[in-house]
């Protein structure tokens, strides 16, 4: 059996980020490539920012991304969460608990074995204290470190100590610190060889907080070692924090698991990419709208949005960042807010194998030229699984390219066979437009028949229901776009009208059964050729009939999908409206 293991270990606190997608992937097709396990962990010991719902949504989406875990939760059909845990005969005992909340036990049977060896220490200063040493530190202008006190001698479970640990135990307020190294710490870093941090540069940082819970560092080196993570494939973001946890190791006496830190993911103008973007975003709208029409204030965008006026304020000079805060004044000024979690790209219609392709370029590449002696970058899961490797990872920060991936989007979509769309893209309509699914209906075919019409154009599965938005028209609408109108029904002496007419009378002789996309498109065809004028204009005047405005999916397919009695009712109110 192999037993490289490799984790993501995200912290419930939000959606999953496109980020923590790609180093989800990684690992993933690491241990796939390696015939190892790739193993989920919630870091859900921050009690006050972690939730179960965060947790869940992050499995939901990983597991959409295709990208699921031999190791650690999962969800079960009936919704509740199961864990996938060593079996037996697999050389490793089980792990038991995967998430860091439910593992405290274990953390603080691994603190009592470093206070035992004097290798950390309860210390009792409150949150003011070591407030107003920094502040002191900083009017200094000096990193402010944690000075180690006199009684703890280094390595030694001396009697202040055990006075110290008792105070503790009696349930005195306390954090736990960790009696730091006083040497070099080499990270051998598979992507960006050693890195060197000098001795004496890390202070004697907490490991367990007042609350008892652990700290990341803590808990993430006890885990890496329990549950028997052999590869550490994580954000560049973690790279400073590798020191402590070597340090850490060494003092329990772990192993060292192999590190690989990924390249940064930044935007076109290359700062980093962050879940604030959209909060950057939606300040700049807000502003700039507010330039342009001095009556837009903090206080009317609370009015109209509902917002709290002193946060709206706060907002706009960035003294917050909130999001609730950015989708309303979003909402309010019609611009969408950049997609940043793999959330965002789902409701927008993104497939996730456009994603996982686009994300596995972020850094990486597979080395190979196609047939045409270009960069090979259209790939699988399965491709990825098996030719993925650390040494081809970058050190470079990747862009995100948003044009391209929505060209890998596009790209997705066509390669899929009007089938597979049709029901992928139905699927989607339930959930994130039920009204549209609604609308088409239960038919299979209907749903076949729009799909067959949008997909080529579609460059991701909501572009497939903005195409088909005259199909949530109501038959008796009155508003008809006025240039649309002018150009292709009252030009040339009310020339579309006319032909609107005869196709009209054309129609009416159609059977319901023979009210089909070919039948409709040839009889629209004859008409044009009759008059003379060819099919456009025939086109043109029957769609702003049915669609109010001069675009939508091919007319055939758009008129069948309405159906006979539809399409006639709506032709009758465009002449009403025209007076014709
Ligand atoms: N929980 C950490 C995070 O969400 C990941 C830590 C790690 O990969 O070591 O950023």
């Amino acid at each position: 059996m192999n037993p490289i293991v490799t984790r993501f270990a995200p912290s419930p606190t939000g959606h999953l980020h496109i980020g923590g997608a790609r180093s989800a992937l990684f690992c993933w097709a690491f241990a796939k490539k390696n015939g190892g396990r790739f193993m989920l962990r919630i870091e859900d010991t921050d009690a006050a920012r972690s939730s179960l719902e965060s947790a869940r949504g992050i499995i939901e989406d990983l597991h959409w991304l295709g990208i699921v875990n031999d190791l650690g939760p999962y969800i079960a059909q009936n919704g509740s969460i199961g864990q996938h845990d060593w079996e037996a005969g697999s050389g490793h005992p089980p792990v038991g608990e995967y998430f860091q909340a439910k593992r405290v036990p274990i953390y603080n049977k691994y603190l009592e074995q470093l206070v035992r060896a004097g290798r950390a220490y309860p210390a009792f200063e409150s949150n003011e204290e070591i407030e107003a040493q920094r502040k002191v530190a900083v009017a200094a202008k000096q990193t402010y470190r944690y000075p180690r006190p006199a009684e703890i001698e280094y390595g030694n479970f001396n009697a202040a100590l055990e006075a110290r640990w008792k105070r503790a135990q009696s349930g005195e307020r306390h954090v736990v610190r960790f009696a730091a190294p006083n040497e070099e710490i080499v990270v051998h870093d598979q992507v960006l060889g050693d890195v060197k941090y000098a001795a004496g540069e890390m202070d004697d940082f907490v490991i367990r907080k007042a609350d008892g819970f652990p700290i990341y560092h803590f808990a993430v080196v006890i885990d890496d070692e329990t549950m028997g993570v052999t590869h550490v494939m994580r954000a560049q973001e973690h790279l400073n924090n590798t020191p402590r946890h070597v340090a850490l190791q060494r003092a329990l006496g772990f192993r060292t698991p192999i590190y690989a830190h990924m390249p940064l993911i930044v935007n076109m103008d290359n700062s980093k990419m962050s879940k604030r973007d959209k909060a950057k975003f939606a300040r700049k709208a807000a502003k700039d709208a507010m330039a342009k029409d001095k009556a837009i204030t903090a206080a009317s965008l609370s009015a109209s949005t509902g917002q709290d006026e002193k946060l709206i304020a706060q907002f706009l000079s960035a003294d917050n960042d909130s999001l609730e805060i950015a989708q309303a004044l979003a909402k309010h000024f019609k611009v969408p807010l950049p997609e940043i979690e793999v959330w965002d790209f789902r409701q927008n219609g993104y497939l996730p194998e456009a994603i996982t392709n686009f994300v596995s370029l972020l850094g990486w590449n597979p080395g190979l030229k196609t047939p045409d002696g270009k960069d090979l970058e259209k790939f699988d899961m399965q491709f990825l699984a098996s030719h993925f490797g650390i040494e081809r990872i970058g050190k470079q920060s990747s862009k995100f390219d948003r044009a391209k991936l929505l060209s890998f989007n596009a790209d997705a979509i066509n390669a899929l066979p009007d089938e597979v769309f049709a029901s992928r893209w139905r699927t989607w309509c339930e959930e994130f437009e039920p009204e549209f699914a609604r609308v088409v209906g239960s038919a299979d075919e209907r749903w076949l028949l729009l799909a067959r019409a949008v997909k080529p154009r579609a460059k991701t599965l909501r572009d497939g229901v903005r195409a088909s938005a005259f199909l949530l028209r109501s038959d008796d609408a009155t508003d008809f776009d006025a240039a649309a109108c002018e150009k292709n029904l009252l030009a040339s002496d009310r020339q579309g009208l006319s032909l609107l007419r005869t196709v009209r009378d054309r129609f009416e002789t159609v059977g319901e059964l023979e009210w089909t996309a070919p039948i409709l498109h040839s009889l629209i065809e004859q008409v044009g050729q009759q008059a003379g004028t060819g099919m456009g204009p025939v086109s043109q005047a029957v769609r702003i009939a049915i669609a109010g405005a001069a675009v939508s999916p091919p007319l055939g397919e758009s008129l069948a999908v309405l159906g006979k009695a539809a399409s006639l009712t709506r032709i009758r109110r465009c002449f009403e409206r025209f007076s014709a």
